[in-house]
């Protein structure tokens, strides 16, 4: 154990939150960390490998958090690990181009770009450091190439927290039970129109209320920060033909659900030539047709847990940005040689073999936590976008934010508490995904099943 880690265990959890919340906000430095929905004190950790973490009393928990979504490989692998120091070794940040950028930048374009029979989604690629700045950078983007300044975002997407994002958002933004932040002046949140999701009527509505206003649409590739809610089939495509109609763009936010949920993300699954889904009562196969968005935003798995972030498109919009266009961005730390390096040896390993064993983690765990909900009596339903799953309280599949807060949400804190108490750690709310890893090995699964029986317990209680 190193002398930080011996350091930290000498105190109780209760005394580093304590000591935390004299001297930053509630004590956590990202809302989402603090256990507001479920009540007590955040675990304050000190190390994570593989498939666990472990906090400042040493105890150690099965993780479904995965850093909120990065950790593909689970926490610390070594080739990973030994990237990063590589790179550290070299130099920690030059503020000044890399050959790795291009790399990296070359791998997003390998596995999202032209060659395909639809196209390409990504000709170019800009690094940035937080997936915030992606979608900023983006949404200022397709308002430069456009020339119009209004946005449609739907209510329960959660895009990062930039002033005109916050309206109606998902992740700690509906956890708090907030409807906008405070901060925002007023004329910058009437630039964004906040529509039910799920529904092209509204979108069409909106588009003819304001001709020629609306810049562009931004659309979670599959909603994963509200629970998950996935587009319903046809839904993504609906929206940029739409979108195209009336002349604005549309941006795809793959932060949370690229190179996860497949090798290129969600717009990978949802324009397969075929798709299987699970129906009541069975199976069924629908051809889709296939649909090119303008911008995608990508961060979380692309920094294989540093920061770093990244928007692409095509060519045309792409090189609106400064310096060969008229749209400025920078960033001191963008494409910092650090994360670059987590990044590609994250992507480098991230083969079949390891979304295979995401999908066969995640689909055990959604069958067996069904399972063990059923026993009691818990009304709930598995919520489901590729590998990426949480539970819903209610018997009615969710397919917009109105329908998600009308749950059952009062089950979730006891479920979570429960799960606690017995070494799994699950994402604090019940408007947050479930995260599994590849370094989820039967072990680690088994201890989460094992748990199972006494959480659905706790939330029928
Ligand atoms: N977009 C989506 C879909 C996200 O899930 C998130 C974060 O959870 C963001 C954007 C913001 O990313 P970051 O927290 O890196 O700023």
């Amino acid at each position: 154990m190193s002398k930080e880690q011996t350091r930290a265990l000498a105190t109780t959890n209760e005394a580093a939150y304590e000591r935390a919340r004299r001297v930053i906000p509630g004590g956590v430095n990202s809302p989402v960390r603090a256990y507001r929905s479920v009540g007590g004190a955040p675990r304050f950790l000190v190390s994570a490998r593989g498939a666990y973490v472990t906090d400042v009393e040493g105890r150690e928990y099965v993780d479904l958090v995965a850093s909120w979504g990065p950790a593909i490989l689970g926490h610390a692998h070594p080739e990973v690990v030994q990237a990063v120091q590589d790179a550290a070794s070299r130099g920690l940040s030059f503020g000044a181009t890399t050959p790795a950028e291009t790399e990296l930048a070359e791998l997003v374009v390998a596995r999202l770009g032209g060659g395909t029979e639809v196209g390409g989604l990504v000709d170019e690629v800009r690094l940035v450091s937080t997936g915030t700045e992606a979608t900023m950078t983006a949404i200022r983007l397709a308002r430069g190439f456009t020339g119009r300044s209004l946005l449609i975002k739907f209510a329960g997407h959660y895009h990062g927290h930039s002033d005109g994002l916050l309206a109606e958002a998902g992740s700690g933004v509906a956890t708090l039970a907030l409807p906008a932040s405070a901060g925002v002046p007023e004329p910058i949140a009437a630039q964004t129109l906040v529509l039910p999701y799920n529904d092209l009527d509204a979108v069409r509505t909106a588009f003819e209320a304001h001709p020629g206003e609306i810049a562009a649409v931004i659309v979670e590739a599959a909603a994963a920060n509200m629970g998950v809610v996935a587009p319903l089939p046809g839904f993504n495509r609906g929206l940029t033909e739409l979108a195209h109609e009336f002349g604005a763009l549309v941006i795809l936010d793959e932060v949370l659900t690229g190179f996860r949920v497949s090798a290129k993300g969600y717009w990978g699954i949802d324009t397969a030539p075929f798709r299987t889904e699970a129906k009541p009562g069975g199976w069924r196969t629908f051809s889709q047709e296939t649909y090119l968005p303008d911008l995608v935003t990508f961060g979380k798995v692309i920094g294989g847990g540093m920061p770093l972030a990244a928007l692409g498109g095509r060519r045309e919009v792409m090189e609106y940005l400064a310096p060969v266009g008229p749209v400025y961005q920078a960033g001191t730390l963008s494409g910092n040689p650090l994360s670059v390096a987590a990044g590609l040896a994250t992507l480098r390993l991230a083969d079949e073999a390891v979304y295979d064993r995401l999908y066969h983690v995640s689909e055990t765990l959604q069958r067996e936590v069904s399972t063990a909900l059923a026993a009691e009596g818990v009304a709930h339903t598995i919520q489901r976008a590729g590998n990426l799953f949480s539970v819903l309280f209610a018997e009615t599949p969710a397919v917009n934010y109105a329908q998600v807060q009308a749950q059952e949400a009062f089950r979730f804190g006891p479920f979570f508490h429960a799960m606690l108490e017995q070494g799994v750690a699950l994402p604090p709310s019940v408007f947050e995904a479930w995260f599994v890893t590849a370094a989820h090995d039967e072990a680690a699964v088994e201890r989460i099943v094992d748990a199972l029986p006494a959480a659905a317990k706790a939330a029928a209680a």
